[in-house]
């Protein structure tokens, strides 16, 4: 079951040493002159180029560089060149966000084809990853006091994104000495996998969302505290992605959380349980919620859960009036509905779900799409969702607080336009002082 998706794999050897610094020279098919010469040009040029002359044949290796970047590999000019720019566009991604250039260059074995490598060319533990379609990061770090000197080499299969994760790990091994907690590091350099900028929409492999969907959800302290190495499985892997990819792009929990990063790669006295504490139950919430409807497209920051608002018990006739926007997730209406009571909606507007844009009310089209919603929180937990719509009385499947949104797909939000004036009222008998109909009844009854 393993076997055919990368079980990566990071190691990092640490050497104390005062005053002294050691530069690693790892075993290479091309020989110490040809990487140094390789290394030295690739601090001149800033193009993409290949650097041998040898005939160019299929499974030919050869070296590749590009500004931030040396690459060993058995793929073709055009594939490495592609990889090579993806490589550049993701450090650019990484190190802005850590504010910490990439100021050496990033060595990495990129490999089709291990046919196609003499059998001396990787340390064992390399080979052993490469063979089982993974790849590791080799790092040396020598350390005098603060300072420290660090060089990291990559050996990865050419495929599913490993290089770009692998070189995430180098970078914050050169840059920084550490990768952070086995959760940050993977969770972070899957991340970078994925990476697209000014995009933040959930893009992670297909295998990966289906496989955290079907599955009983890890919690939180499961994912932080555990004990669990690096390298350990794919699936490990998707869970501190979806919780990376969940606190980086949700606005309740951005702000946070590249500092608490920052904290762990320069080694503060940081934790996750410190930083937020405070908002435990909310993000235990949001990240099951995430895991729950988890889909290609899915953007967690129009999906936030809005924490603030206050929420009251509605009186008499007075409603409470509520903007509703065709591109969020459930949004608060302040109400506190009581599953005893009728309550009666009017929505006024028109919005849209679909890239033709047609406008549709609060009752949505045919088959459903663009209606309002609602949902119930108690105390965390969430209702059945149930149907509003333009104009219609309705009751609550549980007490609690009344949250709302336009009926789409959870991947197909962001195109959605338009917002709606929504209004929540007691119904009519309701407000005027009657509990409910079978009561007014039973009241008549009596008389
Ligand atoms: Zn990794």
């Amino acid at each position: 079951m393993s076997n055919w998706y990368p079980r990566w794999r990071w190691t990092t050897i640490s050497i104390s040493l005062a005053l002294l610094l050691i530069p690693l020279h790892l075993p290479s098919p091309f020989g110490k002159s040809q990487w140094a010469s390789t290394a030295s040009a690739a601090q001149k040029k800033p193009s993409t180029k290949k650097k041998n002359d040898r005939t160019e044949a299929e499974g030919t290796l050869r070296d590749y560089f590009s500004p931030h970047f040396l690459v060993h590999t058995d793929l073709s000019a055009e594939e490495a060149e592609d990889l090579l720019k993806r490589l550049e566009t993701m450090i650019k991604l990484v190190s802005g966000y850590w504010g910490r250039p990439c100021r050496q260059t990033i060595e990495c074995y990129v490999v089709k084809d291990l046919e196609n490598w003499p059998k001396d060319a990787f340390p064992a533990a390399a080979l052993d990853s490469l063979e089982s379609g993974g790849g590791l990061t080799m790092t040396t770090v020598v350390t005098n006091g603060n300072d420290f000197q660090a060089k990291a080499t990559v050996y990865a299969v050419a495929d599913r994104g490993t290089p770009q994760h692998e070189a995430v790990h180098a970078y914050c091994g050169q840059s920084f000495g550490t990768t952070g907690p086995t959760w940050y590091s993977e969770g972070m350099a899957e991340m970078g996998n994925y990476w697209n900028e000014n995009d933040h929409s959930v893009n992670a492999a297909e295998i990966v969302i289906r496989y955290i969907r079907e599955s009983e959800p890890k919690s939180l302290n499961e994912i932080v505290n555990s004990n669990e190495r690096t390298g350990d499985s794919w699936q490990n892997y998707a869970w501190r992605w979806a919780l990376c990819h969940l606190l980086e792009h949700n606005p309740n929990y951005r702000e946070r959380f590249r500092p608490l990063g920052l904290g762990f790669l320069t080694k503060q006295k940081v934790s996750f349980e410190q930083v937020y504490g405070s908002m435990a139950d909310e993000i235990s919430f949001e990240y099951l919620f995430f895991l729950n409807h988890l889909e290609a497209g899915y953007r967690v920051d129009l999906c936030a859960w809005d924490w603030k608002p206050k929420f009251r018990v509605l009186r008499g006739t007075r409603g409470q009036n509520v903007k509703v926007s065709a591109a969020k997730g459930w949004q608060p209406t302040r109400v506190l509905v009581d599953e005893e009571s009728t309550y009666a909606c009017e929505a006024a507007g028109e919005w849209s779900v679909d890239a033709e844009g047609a406008m549709l009310t609060a009752d949505g089209n045919d088959a459903g799409s663009g209606r309002l919603i609602g949902v119930v929180m108690d105390d965390y937990k969430l209702s059945d969702e149930f149907e509003l719509g333009a104009e219609v009385t309705f009751t609550v499947p549980q007490s609690g607080q009344l949250y709302v949104r336009c009926r789409d797909g959870w991947g197909e939000i962001a195109d959605n336009k338009g917002t709606l004036a929504v209004k929540i009222k007691l119904a009519d008998n309701e407000a005027k002082g009657g509990k409910s109909v079978s009561s007014i009844t039973e009241e008549e009854s009596n008389d």
